[in-house]
């Protein structure tokens, strides 16, 4: 399959304070780097996932793609074709092929519009005529399993959980082939939560697009996605498919994350593995390998150099940045090993 999307070596960076300022109060760099040196692929129809904890640069890479933020280097191309840099008019024909979920159901809709008046919008945004603007809404709704008379309420007129359906039929109206949803169950009871994630598979079944999936929560990855690139510190640290991943991490960090995620079964043993210390700031990256303040495996080479990617031995597309990648035995926590 090919590519839809294809992310190089992308660099994204913030200025936080202005030159003025940095000199005043003596900043050598008013730039944090958010996203550093990041690739990935996603294929037309396949579902990929971004985790890591907030701040790690997930969002923003959503956010570069769809041109709300520009990158300082590295190339993102869509079915073939350079998108970024261009301006927005060159940029409009290929945002029409792809559609953002933002994070807030209900604050992420407009208060003002009505839910009709929202799942035509996309039309008017593109300078698509429909002539039967109620129809198309009523068909959006039926799609994402809402009643037609939905079309009259605002958007505080709706749960949680309905609102979110009609961010989802909103993302649907121009057709597209990529769907970004920026944590698409953040805020929905957990019950709501399945709702939410069956639609998406089955709108994603029947309608193939791609989707990727912007998220910290484990569970949606492990049901939704195909594949998974963990986020630290800007970077992607393991990258790979997702039963994979969860079946063997190789990364030290990622061990961490699954290890900490509540297991959906209520009789399996919650192996928590405790991270140490915050997440480091961005405007004082750990020097070698970044993870090395909170790794438990650390030695000495790992605060002073920072390790290039290695792939798995049986799985050429599952790569990992670590001097000491888990091996089977060590990829299980501590106590937790059997006793010898
Ligand atoms: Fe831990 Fe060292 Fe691997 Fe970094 S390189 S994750 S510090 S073992
Ligand atoms: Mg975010």
């Amino acid at each position: 399959m090919s590519a839809l999307l294809r992310v190089e070596d992308l660099r994204v960076r913030f200025r936080t304070m202005g030159p003025m300022k940095a000199l005043a109060t003596g900043t050598k760099a008013p730039f944090i780097d958010a996203v550093c040196g990041v690739s990935f692929e996603i294929r037309k129809g396949e579902t990929l996932a971004l985790v890591g904890e907030s701040g790690s640069g997930k969002s923003t890479i959503a956010r570069t793609i769809i041109g709300l933020q520009r990158a300082v280097s590295g190339s993102i191309s869509f079915d073939g074709q350079e998108i970024e840099g261009l301006g927005g008019a060159e940029r409009k024909p290929y945002l029409r092929r792809m559609a953002m979920m933002f994070q807030d159901p209900v604050g992420s809709l407009s208060p003002r519009l009505t839910v009709r008046s929202l799942l035509t919008e996309p039309f008017r945004i593109h300078g698509l005529r429909r002539r039967d603007a109620g129809g198309e809404a009523e068909r959006l709704l039926r799609m994402v399993g809402l009643p037609a008379d939905f079309a009259r309420r605002y958007p505080h007129q709706l749960s949680g959980g309905q609102a979110r359906r009609v961010g989802i039929a909103r993302a649907l109206a121009l057709n597209p082939d990529l769907i970004i949803a920026d944590e698409p169950t953040a805020g929905l009871d957990v019950s709501v939560q399945g709702e939410v994630l069956n639609l998406l598979a089955r709108l994603q079944d029947e309608l193939g697009m791609a989707i990727l999936i912007i998220t910290h929560n484990l569970n949606v990855v492990r049901h939704m996605t195909d594949r998974m690139a963990i986020m630290y510190l800007g970077r992607f640290i393991e990258v790979g498919p997702t039963d994979g991943i969860f079946e063997h991490p190789r990364h030290p960090y990622t061990e961490a994350l699954l290890a900490a995620n509540p297991e959906p079964d209520p009789d399996a043993v919650l192996n928590r593995i405790e991270l140490k210390g915050e997440v480091p700031s961005l405007f004082r990256r750990p020097s070698g390998c970044e993870f090395h303040t909170r790794c438990r495996y650390a030695r000495d080479i790992c605060s002073r150099v920072f390790p290039e990617p290695s792939t798995n031995r049986e799985d050429p597309h599952h790569s990992f940045k670590c001097h000491f990648p888990l091996e089977r035995e060590t990829a299980m926590p501590l106590e937790q090993k059997p006793l010898s």
